[in-house]
């Protein structure tokens, strides 16, 4: 199917055809116990799909498959095993590769609660993290390496500050050194395109664009070759994870509009993130779309498209309090976590960026803002209330 047009696979991929008497939508499959003929036929069970060889239902069924294919389709891998959340797509692949005596490389700018993750648990189980600047090329990223580093983990742009990565460069210091590439896309979705940039392991917060109306947490793991493939399976497998069929259904959902919105959202964030910059209030806007981005040929390199989300920098005159005032303002944003749904939301930022490297002060407190599907002009007209309270 790659040969067609993004939109045209969107609409085609993970229907179940005939195995649901034609209807376009798979079914909600739930269920635990998998009942079989005779005992022969249970010993035979196990891999093949859309048949009657699933053996538990921990090990999903045919909604979960569908949206496996989905996302395969959308990162442009091979297989991609659905779990309960985008943090446990954070965790999963970690765990696959990493073991007590491994060292792991964490870019500065990383989501926080895998930051936590690392710091925490596989801390506590011998695993050490080191965490690098995010916008480092492949000779610092080489020298960064050691005889026991075993994963380079890249989320690109940031969480927060949104600095891009140098992916193809970065994943060829680490493969020269035999370290796995892993990359949080969920910024990118399928206008970064991972494994034709060297990324070994993709990981998606469905919770964000894919479900896109802010009603479910899910996240994917997509690999793109047999052997990671067999590594990110079983791990998915021995921690457990799971997701619920219904929720497994309405990110199917979600993606039959999911280029749409994601093309329209992109437009206009841009549309507001420059509108921001111009607005005498504001220091700086953190967008990777925009011309002023530090790493904008990045983005124009590698990216064909983006997401929504951008950050805010004040100018320094301001204190965290008028960001406050200028956020508890406004009509058509609201105050929340998440993002990737219909609707347009604000959080201020600082004091939420920890870093270790010195980056990610841009001078000024910060605002995240989200655009969702609401009217542009609507969203600039209570954005410029809400600036002319800051004073
Ligand atoms: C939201 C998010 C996650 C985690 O997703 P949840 O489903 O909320 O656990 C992971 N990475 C990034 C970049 C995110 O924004």
């Amino acid at each position: 199917m790659t040969k067609h047009a993004f939109e045209t696979r969107m609409s085609h991929a993970g229907r179940a055809g005939t195995h649901v008497h034609g209807f376009v939508n798979p079914g909600v499959h739930r269920g635990s116990t998998v009942l079989f003929p005779n005992c022969e036929a249970r010993r035979e069970g196990g891999a093949k799909r859309y048949e009657q060889h699933m053996t538990y239902g921990t090990q999903g069924g045919p909604t979960h498959y569908a949206l496996e294919d989905v996302i395969s389709e959308i990162e442009g891998g091979t297989r991609t095993t659905i779990v309960g959340t985008g943090l446990a797509a954070v965790m999963v692949p970690l765990l696959a590769y990493l073991k007590s005596g491994d060292h792991c490389l964490m870019p500065d700018s990383v989501y926080g609660p895998a930051r936590n993750l690392a710091n925490t648990l596989m801390q506590g189980w011998g695993i050490e993290t080191e965490f690098y600047p995010p916008a480092i090329g492949e000779a610092e990223m080489a020298a960064l390496i050691r005889p026991n580093t075993k994963v380079v983990y890249t989320e690109s742009p940031g969480s927060h500050t949104f600095e891009l990565q140098d992916i193809p460069a970065l994943a060829r210091a680490a493969h020269a050194r035999g370290c796995k590439v892993l990359m949080d896309n969920t910024w990118g979705i399928h206008t970064f395109q991972p494994f034709r940039h060297g990324v070994d392991v993709s990981i998606q917060a469905l919770t964000k664009y894919v479900s896109g109306h802010s009603d479910i947490v899910l996240g994917s793991v997509c690999v793109n070759s047999e052997d990671d493939w067999q590594a990110v399976r079983s791990t998915a497998s021995l921690l457990g994870q799971f997701a619920s069929p219904d929720d497994v259904y309405l990110a199917l959902r979600g993606v039959r509009t999911m280029a749409l919105r994601l093309k329209h959202q992109f437009a206009a964030s841009l549309d507001v993130a420059s509108w921001f910059e111009a607005q005498p209030q504001v220091r700086a806007v953190l967008h990777p779309g925009l011309p002023s981005h530090p790493q904008h040929a990045l983005f124009r390199r590698d990216f064909t498209g983006g997401a929504s989300l951008f950050g805010v920098v004040f100018q320094p005159r301001y204190a965290i309090e008028d960001v406050f005032r200028f956020i508890d303002s406004l009509e058509f944003f609201g105050i929340g976590a998440s993002w990737g749904g219909f609707e347009s939301l604000a959080i201020p930022t600082t004091g939420f960026i920890t870093r270790s490297t010195g980056t990610g002060d841009f001078g000024g407190p910060m605002a995240r803002i989200h655009v969702g599907l609401e009217d542009v002009a609507d969203l600039k007209a209570d954005l410029a209330q809400g600036l002319a309270r800051m004073g």
